[in-house]
């Protein structure tokens, strides 16, 4: 048996998500007339009660397009250290938007509304670059999972707010706190002027991740997706995966985190552990001694069916997805006793 927990990304698509893949009728979504895809961005807007969506590739283009959309050349976004958008897109803000970064330390990833106050650039100052972005991350997967809850956005939102400045949400995982939270889709889409989501990790789609925001918005980010190249035809297919996933894939996140946090009471009775991060959502991340390397940690994990990533010279990420079943989790019980 190999046990998958390098990453939520990796499941397969169930059979009933395959027959309605199948089943979907398609157009050209270049010419804007995929009956499936516009029905996916139909949707998805209308349940974060906003204008309008775009369906893209991933959730490195929708995050890309909102900063490219947001931006200009020279401006600067403010967020996390730890931010997906400035880890791990490639260097793109800096390719794809030419702007430079604000980079907060905040509390394992999650930013405070005075942390954003001190940020903002003065705009009278020529030295300095114009503050044009403040960019959050719900669920925050470098800080392990955690989430912003309503009030903590409110209070960032308001500083914005005070600084005409935009709020764009990277929600990779946004459905993995609101089930954990039960706070609403709607009250989330009031607080931002953009919202990237993810359907390729916990909900379970083989490809995809929705930009939501303003009609003309959207409209100008759907110019930047055909400018580089993520203008695709018969998507509907893949559109058909991500309906069928926002009806049927959300509250069974909450058996994700059960697992995962099974998993985490599970290393902590490991004497080679020597640290867990609390365990919010459907991410587990340990830390092993001084004396004991991630990537040799991991490379004997393999070696027992078990995969996961290094996060750090010590420091190991499991997440938990659709495809982990509590018959896994016995197995990586049995296996994790080495
Ligand atoms: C996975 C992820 C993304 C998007 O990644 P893609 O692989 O490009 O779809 C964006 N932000 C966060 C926090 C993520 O975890």
């Amino acid at each position: 048996m190999t046990i998958d927990l390098r990453s939520d990304t990796v499941t397969q698509p169930t059979p009933a998500m395959r027959e309605a893949m199948f089943s979907a009728p398609l157009g050209d979504d270049v010419f804007g007339d995929d009956p499936t895809v516009n029905a996916l961005e139909t949707k998805a807007a209308s349940m974060f009660g906003m204008e309008a969506a775009l369906f893209c590739a991933s959730g490195t283009l929708t995050n890309q397009l909102a900063i490219r959309t947001h931006t200009r050349p020279g401006d600067e976004v403010i967020c996390d250290a730890l931010s997906h958008i400035y880890l791990y897109e490639g260097g793109g803000l800096m390719a794809n938007s030419g702007v430079s970064v604000a980079l907060l330390p905040g509390e394992r990833g999650r930013i405070s509304p005075a942390q954003v106050r001190d940020a903002i650039n003065n705009p009278a100052d020529p030295h300095r670059p114009l503050t044009r972005l403040v960019s959050l991350e719900n669920t925050m997967n470098k800080g392990g999972g955690c989430y912003y809850t309503l009030p903590d956005i409110s209070a960032i939102r308001q500083v914005c707010d005070e600084h005409n400045l935009p709020l764009h949400l990277d929600g990779a995982r946004l459905f993995n706190a609101l089930v954990e939270t039960g706070e609403s889709t709607e009250a989330h889409g009031q607080l931002f002027d953009s919202i990237s989501i993810c359907l390729s990790k916990g909900l379970g789609c083989p490809v995809g991740s929705l930009l939501l925001g303003k009609r003309e918005f959207i409209a100008q980010a759907r110019r930047y997706r055909k400018l580089m190249g993520g203008g695709w035809r018969q998507a509907g297919f893949l559109a058909a995966a991500g309906i069928y996933a926002l009806d049927h894939h959300v509250n069974r996140l909450k058996l994700d985190h059960a697992r995962a946090r099974k998993i985490g009471a599970m290393l902590a009775t490991r004497p080679e552990v020597e640290d867990i991060y609390p365990i919010d959502t459907n991410i587990v991340i340990f830390r092993l001694p001084e004396t004991i390397l991630a990537v040799d940690y991991v490379a004997q994990l393999a070696g027992k069916g078990i995969r996961a990533v290094t996060f750090g010279k010590h420091l190991v990420r499991f997440v938990t997805h659709l495809d982990f079943t509590d018959e896994q989790l016995e197995e990586l019980e049995r296996q994790l006793k080495f």
